[in-house]
């Protein structure tokens, strides 16, 4: 479930505007009676309702607080290219695990798999399933939400334009940038991360010349070539490490 964070408190009904609102109406085109994760200045979290859509603020009322406790600091989104085989099931597992907020399946250049429209709701029904048994046996507050499948190269665009959320794309020829060095270089206020892994055959060079393009930075793993599973839990793990909540430590200390 998509997670925003509003200023001041959350109350019993309230407005979501600015940029916020322009991305849930007219980017996630949601609806009335759609749910949503809210956190407010004050560390509270809530799951919240949106009832009414105007031309600049969603109205929203507050259905039930989240106690938050296996919930990460930081919202994290992994967007990944589909594997071959059940390995988007293994991903869907152990990113719930490791406290993942949004799954976002994509279709690129060098994806095996092609879905037809049918079998990828079947998938996406599948992965979710999985999803969810995943967050129940760990506890999580908020169960993640897999998106349907999209393509890499409208989801780059998408995500670039998304002012509030870093995104990085875990590409096994960057040479320069850690992916570490990339999360120690966004602010402090910065608290909704995507990371993109690429499917076995890896990037395309169109690919990752699109990513430069939308301004998204390319970082490494390290020195091996991982396999498209390992790749996405280990980006998370980092994720969570360095931002979050992996290692019990408190984020940001
Ligand atoms: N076909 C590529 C090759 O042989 O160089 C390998 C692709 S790898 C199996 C699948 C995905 O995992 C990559 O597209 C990338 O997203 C991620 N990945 C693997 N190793 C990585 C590394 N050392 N740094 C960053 N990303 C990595």
């Amino acid at each position: 479930m998509r997670r925003i964070f509003i200023p001041g408190r959350l109350q019993e009904k309230f407005y979501i505007e600015g940029p916020d609102a322009h991305h849930l109406s007219h980017v996630m085109r949601s609806k009335p009676g759609d749910r949503i994760v809210i956190a407010d200045n004050d560390g509270h979290v809530a799951e919240c309702e949106m009832t009414a859509f105007s031309a600049d603020r969603i109205e929203a009322k507050l259905v039930r607080y989240i106690n938050q406790v296996t919930e990460s600091p930081v919202e994290i989104i992994l967007a990944q290219c589909l594997p071959k085989g059940d390995k988007l099931e293994l991903i869907a597992q152990k990113a719930t695990e490791l406290g993942v907020n949004t799954l976002v399946p994509l279709v690129s250049d060098n994806c095996v798999v092609k879905y037809d429209a049918k079998k990828a709701q079947a998938k996406r029904d599948k992965w979710q399933k999985v999803a969810n048994e995943a967050g129940k046996q760990c506890s999580r507050d908020v169960l993640p939400e897999v998106q349907p499948v999209q393509a890499l190269k409208e989801w780059l665009k998408a995500a670039a334009a998304d002012d509030d959320l870093a995104v990085c794309m875990c590409y096994e020829n960057e040479e320069q940038t850690g992916m570490t060095e990339f999360l120690r270089s966004l602010p402090v206020s910065a608290r909704r991360i995507a990371a993109v892994v690429g499917p076995e055959g890896g990037f395309s060079l169109s690919e990752a010349a699109l990513a430069k393009e939308c301004g998204i930075s390319s970082v490494s793993l390290g020195p091996r070539i991982l396999r498209a599973e390992t790749a996405a839990i280990a980006a998370i793990a980092v994720i969570q490490y360095e931002k979050g909540d992996l290692g019990g430590g408190c984020a940001g200390e």
